[in-house]
């Protein structure tokens, strides 16, 4: 397979399709809307599942898990929260297959369940069926547990990792005493998913609050983090959510308080999923291939020998595995590439299509010299430096090149957040620059709606930190008392 890439000033979105491929993080199945996550991406995703997950511990939740299907009168309890997914459910009618009278494999009839289960969406409706059981008391409060879990969305158009039928994701689910509490959990969450993403993923992001129309189903209030594409296009990275006491309410969840009151617990849930691996493709990747962030890559370093025969080889090998063992124990994730099967050029082409931040290569000149020759995938740029000097300068500069990632990525990113304070602009701005756009808004669904409906772009997020300042509506003219984040979404 050829390795060239669509370049993205060609065709971001063919570039994309492309690179997931190439780069052997996922493919396409036989199973609509459904990918095969490859290991190379897999072990990306295992790396971010790490860190989250000692960030989920750190802030005191613990993993557990649920079943995969809920019983669909679970999911008619609350009533805004069926609504939201009634129309992207898979659903199980049947649990045997026979064969018919040609032999043919068919549904049997007769294997017909008496309530039908849904594949889950999403856990709130059977965790809180659970959660009736395991609460009485204030003494039993807060519950803060995670689960790590696939989840089926029937969505109609998928892309991989973006959207998928079927992803990967982790569902926090917590129960509190108070709604002071919970909202305090909620965002608390939101700030764990920024920090991820800025200090692991390298992926600036905007904390803000979503619009009714874009709240989680049976949610009182979403919290999200934003991220900007190299296209100009917006992503949902993550969101954290205070569902007030609508699934207490829902699935009869209520605790004695410390005054010996009855009252419905107060609940959150968050989540982020394989969404991320995208946000990270579409956020640093270049014309070559992949550009991961070493703090995510599986491979921080590669090795490759340079060599025209056994004895060349065998001399570098010794010398590389001294090297590499000096390199592990600092924690540095090196992969020595021996393989005769292929070229030295062929070698440096995949691992700089798959990412890898940092590659040596050495050859019997360097070795005669005490030399290597090192190169980053950031920025493209060799440099030979000697062999004894390597562990330090790996290090300092698999930190350099995180740090670059990330201020490239918030460069682009401020640059595109534009200001406007009329409707043409906001057209104008929207077709030709992209990116976040800063306006006012009067707060009504109808003229959310109505943006969206002429121009495509939604409001991403009321931003955390949004001054109040005076303003007319972009829109309709009413008055406003802060800007909002429009754009064009993933
Ligand atoms: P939600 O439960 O709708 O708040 O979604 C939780 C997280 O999953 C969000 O960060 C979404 O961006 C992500 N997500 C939602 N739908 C999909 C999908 N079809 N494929 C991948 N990720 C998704």
């Amino acid at each position: 397979m050829s390795k060239k890439l669509t370049t993205r000033a060609e065709d971001y979105s063919k570039w994309y399709n492309e690179l997931v491929v190439k780069a052997d993080l996922a493919e396409n199945s036989g199973v609509r809307g459904c990918m095969v996550i490859k290991p190379y991406g897999y072990a990306i995703w295992e790396k971010m599942q790490a860190e989250l997950d000692r960030m989920f511990k750190e802030t005191g939740h613990e993993n557990a898990y649920f079943p995969l299907f809920i019983p669909k009168s679970y999911f008619s309890k609350e009533a805004s929260h069926v609504d939201g997914f009634a129309k992207e459910c898979a659903v199980v009618t049947h649990y045997r297959l026979k064969n018919d009278e040609n032999g043919k494999v068919v549904v049997d009839e007769t294997a017909k369940l008496e309530e039908e289960l849904i594949v889950r969406p999403t856990s709130e409706t059977i965790i809180w069926d659970t959660y009736r059981k395991w609460i009485e008391s204030y003494r039993d409060l807060p519950i803060l547990v995670n689960q790590w879990a696939n989840v089926v969305r029937w969505e109609m158009r998928t892309r991989l990792f973006l959207r998928t039928a079927e992803f990967l994701w982790q569902e926090g689910h917590t129960a509190h005493a108070t709604k002071a509490e919970a909202i305090a959990e909620s965002k608390q969450m939101q700030g764990v998913y920024a920090d991820f993403a800025e200090n692991f993923m390298a992926m600036p992001v905007i904390k803000g609050a979503k619009s009714e129309s874009e709240r989680f189903a049976g949610a009182l209030d979403t919290y999200t983090i934003e991220a900007l594409m190299q296209d100009g296009k917006a992503l949902q990275a993550g969101t954290s959510h205070f569902l007030g006491q609508n699934f207490a309410k829902a699935f009869d969840v209520k605790f004695t308080s410390k005054e010996g009151k009855l009252e419905y617990v107060w609940a959150t849930s968050w989540g982020v999923s394989t969404r991320l691996m995208g946000a990270l493709v579409m956020t640093h990747s270049d014309d070559k291939g992949l550009v991961l962030p070493p703090n995510l890559a599986p491979i921080q370093v590669v090795i490759v020998p340079i060599h025209r025969n056994d004895e060349q080889l065998d001399a570098i090998t010794e010398k590389v595995n001294e090297l590499a063992k000096s390199l592990r124990k600092k924690g540095i994730s090196v992969k020595y590439d021996n393989r005769t099967t292929y070229k030295p050029g062929w070698k440096f082409a995949e691992y700089e299509l798959k990412g890898v931040p940092l590659r040596i290569a050495m050859g019997p000149r360097d070795l005669e010299n005490g030399t290597l020759e090192i190169a980053r995938r950031d920025i493209l740029e060799k440099q030979t430096i000697s062999i004894d000097e390597t562990v330090v300068y790996v290090e300092k500069i698999l930190e350099e090149i995180q740090d670059n990632l990330y201020n490239r990525a918030l460069e682009y990113r401020n640059s595109h957040i534009t200001e406007v304070n009329s409707f043409d602009e906001f057209k104008e701005v929207l077709e030709t620059k992209g990116g976040f756009i800063s306006a006012h808004w009067d707060g009504t669904i109808e003229t959310e709606d109505k943006i969206k409906e002429i121009t495509k772009a939604t409001i991403r997020c009321i931003p955390n930190d949004a001054k109040e300042e005076d303003g007319k509506c972009v829109f309709s003219g009413m008055k406003s008392n802060r800007r909002v984040l429009f754009a064009k979404a993933y």
